[in-house]
């Protein structure tokens, strides 16, 4: 229902989407949001918006929202209304005897990236100071825990490295694995703007997304390289760039690692990396290769911009260090108009990340073995906290399939129809004895629940999401918690339920607790927040303001550090049975599994999700646009229709992930990335077939 009138009052907030973290207005009438309008003085966006976050609001008040908790003592069993004292009693009393019947790390929690950096702060705390593990996950570890990784290995911080305008000052700017014209709009748009003034463009992917050639916008190349060879690319463009006497060699030696640099230098001089012998793994043209890494390594000011098509392979945390070494070695980072960017795709997944909700770091990416930071919490929490680290999501379902893990904490986030391999996760959530979901609607996994906590929506509360230029903005309650709570109240009184003190009397307390605890928010208050507009962290004492631009005199870890990129083939290979490879991604209208954005007035657009297919391959399959067809991988079956389409290469076919009748991660494998476990969304082996049914 969109609700008409007069406006009576404003609140600035931050869109709930995606990792470009737009500024908006939210016009109201008494309790009903008229319109969001882009805010003109949000830096983020500068008044820019995207269909999504301009309608973001239809699905705080619609009619699917689940306002009551809800308990049940099976699965089996009908959900019962229950007041919040008797639903929170009931998940402290089952998470508690669970512990005494199992042991202490038989429970554990998952946060969300969309939920405030305050409320995952509480969730992690909640998980080690009373749980007594280090058993919580976020769904971070399902897109960018590789950039973590890689980016922290070689520049010694988690994060991208450049502000959004910075763009404006790029030359060459080259995007992999990322489609920022559907799954980043707003960001897209200042890039166009920057390519039409001149700027040059590299685009690496499977499909001919967008900026490829659309009416305004040509990329200067397209590498169209097979799903999974990013590593073999990015490692032959390094091989080009040593051996044609193109590293920038000042840059070098003044600001990273001699020994470890020649050691680099070395590996990807090997002509095992030249272009020419890693083309037919990748299908690229190996002159192509050769004129894109002169282009990124000459033309100026050379801007790097990824997406998940980097991190969720088996080889995506070898892939952004493969990027991570491009910049370097072409001294492309720590200054405007260059660097490495991860284009985040949920509105908090840097935030969820820094808030310390993987199980081995506290907030601030600090390991918990580590004893200087454990001690600050362990004085601020009142509590000894373990040092072993906890267990992954995929671990978690594989020791509740085993009878080891018995009970979790999920909140907001849906991991059933989410996460890659939907038969394993769905088969962990039934072993379990005690399944919370927290949520604005009875989602997938709520089908596995015992206990149903309402959910509070980015309108009905107060807090901050930190975007993908590490921008920490504030979200602030418009309307009271439709269902009485706010989701950071209700991990307080699950929390107090068992027995861990969480004296908060608002969100603002809880940043107060975050800036003490974690050096690179020391600055942080909401009061500054309110001041500035928005921060970009560090913020400390050295950058009350915050910081822009990484790296800018030295890296965070000193001196930067190149890795060895060794490319190792995906075990997810084509045969007589699957022959094509399927690859993933995002639509323009609609926001990872839709849950939100079906419940919106933008719902028309892109209602449903479509496999793209070569017409060579359509051709051999009998298959034309529109036919129901089923994708069949070795783990499942999905059926959709088809969409006979030369953005995608022969071989290889395409899919959105946006609806549950769908499910693509019926389809998906238990492949992972090596160093963090984030799956291989990126590289299915299938067969695709006319079909007759769903
Ligand atoms: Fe901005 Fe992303 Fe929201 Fe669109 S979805 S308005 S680009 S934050």
């Amino acid at each position: 229902v969109i609700a008409t009138g007069t406006p009576e009052r404003t609140v600035v907030t931050t869109c709930a989407y995606c990792g470009v973290g737009c500024g908006f207005k939210a016009e109201l009438a008494g309790d009903a949001v008229l319109r969001m309008v882009p805010d003109k003085g949000a830096r983020a966006n500068d008044g820019h918006s995207c269909v999504k976050g301009r309608f973001a609001y239809g699905y705080a008040t619609h009619k699917d929202r689940m306002l009551k908790p809800m308990i049940r003592k099976r699965i089996e069993d009908p959900w019962r209304e229950v007041s919040w004292d008797e639903a929170i009693g009931y998940a402290a009393s089952e998470l508690r005897r669970i512990q005494s019947e199992h042991g202490r790390n038989a429970v554990g929690a998952i946060s969300s990236s969309r939920c405030t950096n305050e409320e995952v702060f509480l969730v992690q705390k909640l998980v080690r100071a009373g749980f007594g593990n280090n058993n919580v996950d976020t769904c971070a570890r399902v897109c960018h825990a590789p950039t973590g990784f890689g980016l922290s290995r070689a520049y010694g911080t988690s994060a991208g490295t450049q502000d959004f305008k910075s763009v404006d000052k790029a030359d060459v700017v080259m995007v992999i694995g990322a489609n920022p014209t559907d799954a980043h709009p707003v960001f897209a748009a200042r890039l166009k703007r920057r390519l039409r003034a001149g700027a040059r463009l590299i685009v690496i992917d499977p499909r001919r997304i967008d900026l490829v050639r659309s009416p305004h916008v040509a990329a200067d190349q397209h590498l169209a390289l097979r799903p999974g060879t990013n590593v073999a690319v990015l490692t032959a463009m390094a091989h080009v760039i040593v051996t044609e006497g193109l590293v920038d060699e000042a840059f070098v030696a003044e600001r990273c690692d001699a020994g470890n640099f020649e050691s680099w230098a070395r590996f990807v001089a090997e002509d095992r990396h030249a272009p020419e012998a890693v083309a037919e793994a990748t299908g690229v043209d190996p002159a192509e290769v050769r004129k894109a890494a002169r282009l990124y390594a000459t033309g100026g000011n050379g801007a790097i911009y990824y997406g998940l098509g980097v991190t969720e392979h088996a080889q995506g945390s070898t892939a952004v260090m493969a990027i991570a070494n491009l910049a370097m070695a072409t001294g492309n980072i720590g200054r405007d108009g260059v660097g490495v960017n991860p284009l985040r795709g949920q509105n908090n997944v840097q935030g969820s990340c820094d808030m310390g909700s993987f199980p081995h770091e506290f907030s601030g990416y600090r390991h918990v073995t580590d004893d200087a930071a454990r001690e600050t919490f362990e004085r601020m929490w009142g509590v000894a906290l373990s040092s072993e680290p906890g267990l992954r999501i995929p671990n978690m379902m594989d020791e509740a399939i085993e009878g080891a893990f018995k009970g979790l904490y999920l909140q907001g986030e849906d991991i059933a129809q989410s996460d890659p391999d939907t038969k394993h996760i769905t088969a962990g959530l039934k072993a379990m004895e005690c399944v919370i979901v927290q949520d604005l609607f009875l989602n997938e996994s709520a089908r596995y629940a015992h206990v149903f906590l309402p959910g509070s929506s980015f309108l009905e509360k107060d807090g901050t999401f930190t975007n993908a230029e590490r921008r920490i903005s504030r979200v602030r309650k418009a309307i009271e918690p439709l269902a009485g709570k706010a989701d950071w109240e209700t991990t307080i009184a699950l929390a107090q339920a068992m027995g861990v003190s969480m004296p908060y009397a608002h969100p603002s307390a809880i940043m107060d607790e975050i800036a003490a605890t974690t050096p690179t928010f020391r600055g942080v208050s909401y009061a500054r927040l309110d001041a500035l507009g928005s921060i970009q962290w560090p913020c400390n004492d050295a950058a009350p303001a915050g910081t822009p631009i990484m790296h800018v005199d030295r890296f965070v870890r000193g001196k930067g550090q190149f890795m060895l990129t060794e490319y190792v083939p995906t075990e997810e290979r084509v045969g007589p049975r699957f022959p094509l490879l399927l690859t993933t991604g995002r639509t323009l209208s609609q926001y990872n599994v839709g849950a939100q954005t079906r419940r919106t007035a933008n719902v028309a657009w892109h209602a449903e999700d479509v496999v793209e297919i070569h017409p060579f391959d359509a051709d051999e399959r009998g298959i034309v646009d529109g036919d129901l067809v089923a994708v069949q991988s070795r783990t499942g079956e999905i059926a959709l229709p088809a969409r006979v389409s030369e953005r995608v290469q022969p071989g290889v076919v395409y899919t959105t992930f946006h609806h549950p009748i769908t499910g693509a991660n019926v389809v998906t494998t238990d492949n992972s990335d090596w160093a963090t476990n984030c799956p291989e969304y990126k590289v299915t082996a299938v067969q695709v077939r006319r079909t007759n049914a769903l």
